[in-house]
């Protein structure tokens, strides 16, 4: 017997490597290329060290309201947290209290199946299409909640709005959580349907399209009646989630609205370009409405190209999983790293032939 007998093992999740090499293109993460609006930076230069000697404010009331107001919904159907991932450990253990599964899709974000483990949540995994594609009709079996991402991790590809909304009709007994983390650049928001399905729940973050991995501000908005749900859990063991300067960095962030959509259009830009060069060279891509690409060559491995690509310092995302150990999943830089990464890639597989 022994102390290590009590401990709670778990297989963590593993985040995309974060590589201390100073030249690099970084595409395994899926962040932002281009800097927070300049109103954040004018938040962090005028920012009061004093106002870090007092607790900040539990509700974190001013960024609260900030996206309710920017989302058009009232201010009890918004809850913040420490990145997304911080509100959606919460919602696993706030609403997926069932002893039935809850179900999500085998191709995803891979840190559900993490959550479901650590809070002994019983969960059934769903089989995408052979078009990776989420199928609705998959969603209709008895079960204790339901979780998918739109546009899916690390597929890229959206569902349409009249699918999820099928999804939630159909489960009015579950809470349904739609994780929109990529939905900005491309895909439609199910926010809209929040006024109308109490059940449904839309997570959100501010990590990739206005680019603040760094400072770790997610949100969920929901009815009234959940985002309570969410709030006694929350402070069922930390009142003090975000900091006072996260507060303030994310309520600049929100408001300006012209920067982020000025940002997220170029994005769009840059990532249908390059598709269409990546399908010069061989690749065939997954349609993608998120700020990476899925893709796959026809001829050279994934793992090679991952190795090849890291050797001269360029990072992409290589999964070791069944179905998508021969794809990468880039993210969409900006022009010019872009153009370095396809150069690059361009050699690695000619050489390759
Ligand atoms: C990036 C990501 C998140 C979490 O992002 P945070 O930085 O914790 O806000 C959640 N879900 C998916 C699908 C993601 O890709």
């Amino acid at each position: 017997m022994s102390w290590e007998d009590n401990v709670r093992k778990v297989v963590p999740y593993v985040p995309g490597e974060q590589p201390k090499v100073a030249d690099k293109i970084k595409l395994n993460t899926n962040e932002n290329p281009y800097p927070p609006s300049p109103k954040v930076g004018n938040v962090l230069k005028n920012f009061d060290a004093n106002s870090l000697r007092l607790y900040p404010d539990p509700e974190a009331f001013k960024l609260t309201e900030a996206i309710a107001s920017y989302y058009g919904v009232d201010n009890n159907k918004v809850f913040v947290g420490v990145g997304s991932d911080d509100v959606l450990a919460m919602c696993f253990l706030t609403f997926f209290a069932s002893s039935k599964p809850i179900l999500f899709p085998d191709i995803t974000y891979s840190f559900y199946d993490v959550w479901a483990k650590v809070f002994n949540i019983p969960y059934k995994t769903i089989p995408l299409d052979d078009d990776f594609k989420i199928s609705c009709d998959d969603y209709m079996q008895d079960n204790g909640g339901v979780i998918f991402p739109n546009p899916n991790a690390p597929t890229g590809r959206d569902m349409s709005l009249s699918d999820i909304e099928k999804i939630v009709k159909n489960n009015s007994n579950q809470v349904v959580i739609v994780d929109e983390a990529y939905v900005d650049f491309g895909a439609q928001s199910a926010l809209g349907l929040t006024d109308k399905y109490d059940n449904l729940l839309v997570v959100q973050t501010f990590s990739k399209s206005r680019s603040m991995a760094g400072a770790r501000i997610g949100f969920a908005i929901g009815s009234k009646k959940l985002i309570s749900y969410l709030n006694d859990v929350k402070y069922s063991f930390n009142s003090y989630t975000l900091s006072p300067l996260s507060i303030e960095l994310g309520k600049a962030a929100i408001e300006d609205d012209e920067y982020f959509k000025k940002t997220c259009s170029k994005l769009i830009a840059t990532r249908e370009n390059s598709v269409d060069r990546l399908k010069e060279l061989g690749f065939s891509c997954i349609d993608s409405k998120s700020n990476f690409i899925f893709a796959k060559h026809k001829t050279c491995s994934a793992r090679y190209i991952f190795e090849s690509l890291k050797k001269k310092n360029i990072f992409v995302r290589y999964f070791d999983k069944p179905r998508i150990d021969n794809y990468l999943r880039i993210t969409v830089g900006t022009d010019e790293q872009m153009d370095i990464f396809i150069k690059t890639l361009k050699t690695i597989v000619e050489t390759e032939k």
